[in-house]
């Protein structure tokens, strides 16, 4: 009997590209899926999904974890606790800690930290430039080889067309795509929610959805010139959709994501918040036409994944005014529970998995998870789809309590969550 073995039983198993669902249970050896059938016996640990649907484990293309350099706000510890409670087990982390993650050193230190902490596989997306400066490009070569799945300044856009354009020759070579954080910053500066009557009215600066889609219609320009991969993190706007919609009816190698909260919320949630800074974010929640669109694109298939960008922020910093504040809300426990709430009613089940778990999975690369298949990661998620509850943030494991949810009634109940056969989330029943 090994440690990373494990029955899970009685479950009714999803495979986000198959069919339907079946009642079935899935043996893991040595941390891989094995068997997928009824009633199988074995002289190993079992987990009881009676009653649960059985899911690959989530993945999540985009998170900021802190560490190193802001363990304050949140730490690989804490974060990999989200990432376990959210039904995640594998998160990319992005490059903007302090000192960031723009060399081979940097990049080894989070892999290993993450793996002492063993709760969730963690991968870097490595910055494009040498201290996120936007300048001078990083060692990409050599961050590669330290297993860099992606790279981005994210937090910051990559504006200087020249440097976008090496960068996409560049990580071409190791077939890696450019995750670009789409804001042209000479739109958005001292902005803090959308610009629309909505800003004018809370007398707040704001910051015009054309920010996002002239980074996206420039970066799509130098696609055929320089045969690059190209992702869009936090998507936001109708109009850059329907740019990517267009890309990909072309056949240029384009992807994207967009975030629980905006697909949940719009800018009226800013104006009904009385200024609570729990509902800035960079992009900003935009107006009613612009989440359509993002619902649109997951039932479309535009957008491939559901990202969290899950960002730690203390009370302490969030409380000095909407104005002032930091951008960012943490997302990784209640993403899927947001996503359940929100899609559920425009597309299946089926389909709305297949945004955590085979489309991210294809975006950055990951051939050995995101399906229940003999021979894949014994990387698995249980949960309820239905059961109904109001969230409360005080339930988190990380230590910020930025959420956008707080308070909120959401569907949908993560049960356990294992990692490789273990059990790194809920009590073996
Ligand atoms: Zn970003």
């Amino acid at each position: 009997m090994h440690s990373r073995d494990l029955l899970i039983s009685g479950g009714r198993l999803v495979d986000p590209e198959a069919d339907e669902l079946r009642r079935a249970d899935l043996l893991i050896r040595d941390g891989k899926v094995v068997a997928l059938s009824p009633n199988i016996n074995a002289d190993v640990p079992v987990l009881d999904a009676t009653g649960l649907i059985v899911s690959p484990g989530f993945i999540d293309l985009h998170v900021h974890f802190r560490e190193p350099g802001q363990e304050w706000k949140e730490d690989i510890d804490s974060g990999s606790r989200c990432a376990a409670a959210g039904g995640f087990t594998t998160v990319c982390a992005m490059p903007n800690t302090d000192p960031p993650l723009h060399d081979q050193e940097s990049v080894r230190f989070v892999v290993e930290r993450a793996r002492e902490v063993g709760l969730v596989d963690l991968h870097v997306v490595g910055a494009v430039t040498t201290d996120l400066a936007g300048t001078i490009l990083s060692p990409m070569g050599e961050m590669a080889a330290a297993g860099c799945v992606a790279f981005s300044d994210d937090g910051r856009p990559i504006l200087d067309s020249g440097l976008m354009r090496r960068a996409l020759e560049y990580s071409r070579q190791f077939y890696l795509p450019i995750v670009q954080h789409a804001e042209d910053t000479g739109l958005t500066r001292g902005g803090a929610m959308n610009e629309s009557a909505i800003s004018t009215k809370l007398g707040l600066t704001g910051m015009h959805s054309s920010a996002e889609e002239i980074v996206v219609a420039r970066d799509l320009a130098l696609l055929p010139l320089t045969g690059g991969r190209y992702h869009v993190a936090h998507t936001s706007c109708a109009r850059t959709i329907e740019l990517l919609r267009r890309a990909r009816a072309e056949g240029l190698p384009v992807s994207c994501e967009v975030t629980p909260h905006h697909l949940a919320l719009d800018e009226q949630a800013v104006s009904d918040c009385d200024y609570d800074a729990n509902y800035k974010m960079n992009p900003p929640l935009r107006s009613v036409v612009d989440r359509e669109a993002m619902i649109q694109g997951c039932v479309d298939g535009t957008i491939d994944a559901i990202a969290t960008d899950h960002a730690p922020h203390l009370p302490d910093e969030k409380e000095i005014g909407f104005s002032a504040a930091p951008f960012g809300v943490i997302g990784l426990e209640t993403a899927f529970s947001v996503a359940a709430t929100t899609l559920l009613p425009h597309m299946s089940l089926r389909d709305l998995l297949r945004l955590l778990t085979t489309g991210p999975a294809s975006v950055f690369g990951f051939k050995d998870r995101g399906r229940l298949a003999p021979g894949l990661r014994g990387d698995v998620v249980l949960f309820d789809s239905e059961s109904e509850a109001v969230y409360s943030v005080e339930s988190t494991h990380s230590k910020s309590r930025n959420s956008a949810f707080d308070g909120m009634r959401l569907q949908g109940k993560i049960v356990a969550t294992v990692l490789e056969g273990r059990v790194v989330f809920g009590e073996s029943r």
